[in-house]
């Protein structure tokens, strides 16, 4: 039944839950009452900020049009049975047409580009100054953070504390226990295996958080030792090839928890977990691994052996040359990764030959996706409104 035909031929039609829009050879579907749940109206919206005002529960059961229009190039407006009146503007529909094959997220279509050792045989490099100074190079920085979980800042000055002044620079500091920036050079007597000068096997910080760090930060002040060389590993990489290779190994690592604790005289994270998290996609949203922080397995008898397997066959690809991205960070480079997803691990390295300091800090990588969001200036979402004039 067609309710309402306007002159430029846009159609609009009721169906038993849902109002069709056709117009200009493009159909759209949207439920009575996800339409009255949208309503733009100042009653329904608090209109500078678009909250929703009107209390979702309480629309009727029994919401529909009583009359529908489309105006103009398929701008709607409908009056509902509940007495109310809305309009919607034929690019707001458009954007938001979840009956369109394939519509998602306004992220939708920025897939991560998973690399390895060939594909990326340096992370991108920016320069400190740059960013801090020009927008479009902080946005380059942050692109390269989205896309490759990973790059790495030169010219940081090496002086303690810029690491911090750099995160609040471009976002916000997570706190975690123990320090704010983390000290990490050459010391017998410190609380975990950074503070010693052997190799640190490819690993995620802060499993023992159940929201690890999504960001992390290392400044090398300075890196005058021998050896000590970075490596990186895109987690998410592995991962992909795992669940390609042996999807028994990669459900395993999804099901089974594992619990991590990280401690020292006054604090105690302690978290329990499966090493991979996914997402309502099915994809990989949170990798933690850390062989040095995990706690004695305790899984039902028959998981252990299982698990083992999928566990040793995993750390052997994270520990394979073709996936690991390796070099000698120089004095002032700050290395970012996303927290979830990029490992960072070093090679042995001479205490006795030079110096070698760094300071780590973390932040969340949805302040900074915010803050490339608004640089980009596509943060303030689209006006459904102005409601249309009534006919
Ligand atoms: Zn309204």
């Amino acid at each position: 039944m067609v309710e309402s035909v306007n002159e430029q031929g846009a159609t609009v039609e009721v169906a038993d839950d849902h109002v069709v829009v056709r117009s200009q050879g493009v159909v759209r579907r949207f439920h009575h009452v996800w339409l009255r749940d949208n309503c733009p109206c100042g009653e329904c919206r608090v209109v500078a900020t678009g909250e929703r005002r009107l209390f979702t529960a309480d629309i009727d059961d029994a919401i529909a049009p009583s009359a529908v229009r489309a105006t103009g190039g398929g701008d709607l407006d409908i009056d509902w049975n509940d007495g109310h009146r809305s309009g919607f503007s034929a690019a707001w529909l458009a954007h938001h047409d979840y009956s369109a094959p394939g519509h998602g997220s306004r992220d939708a279509g920025e897939v991560p580009i998973l690399w390895d050792a060939e594909l990326m045989p340096q992370p991108p490099h920016f320069e400190h100054d740059r960013i801090l100074a020009d927008d479009a190079e902080q946005l380059a920085y942050l692109d390269a953070l989205r896309l490759y979980g990973a790059a790495v800042v030169s010219g940081v000055p090496s002086v303690p504390g810029q690491s911090e002044v750099f995160a609040e620079a471009i976002g916000h500091v997570r706190e975690v226990a123990f320090e704010r920036v983390h000290n990490v050079f050459h010391d017998p007597e410190g609380y975990n295996v950074a503070h010693t000068p052997v190799e640190l096997k490819p690993h995620t910080d802060m499993p023992s958080y159940h929201w690890p760090p999504s960001v992390q930060l290392l400044h090398f002040l300075v890196n005058q030792a021998d050896g000590g060389e970075t490596v990186l590993v895109d987690g998410w990489r592995v991962l992909a090839d795992l669940r390609r290779e042996d999807p028994a190994a990669f459900e395993l690592l999804v099901r089974v928890p594992v619990t991590y604790q990280l401690f020292s005289e006054t604090e105690d994270t302690y978290a329990r977990s499966p090493m991979i998290q996914l997402g309502p996609g099915g994809e990989v949203t949170c990798f933690r691994f850390s062989n040095q922080l995990a706690l004695p397995l305790d899984a039902a008898f028959e998981t252990v052996g299982p698990f083992y397997r999928a566990y040793r066959r995993l750390g052997r690809m994270i520990d394979d040359d073709r996936y690991r991205v390796e070099f000698k960070a120089r004095d002032g480079d700050l290395i970012t990764v996303h927290g979830h997803r990029v490992l960072h691990g070093r090679l042995a390295f001479d205490p006795a030959s030079g110096a070698r300091h760094l300071q780590d800090i973390y932040m969340e990588f949805d302040d900074l996706m915010a803050r490339r969001r608004v640089l980009r200036g596509g943060h303030k979402p689209m006006l459904a409104g102005p409601v249309v004039a009534a006919s």
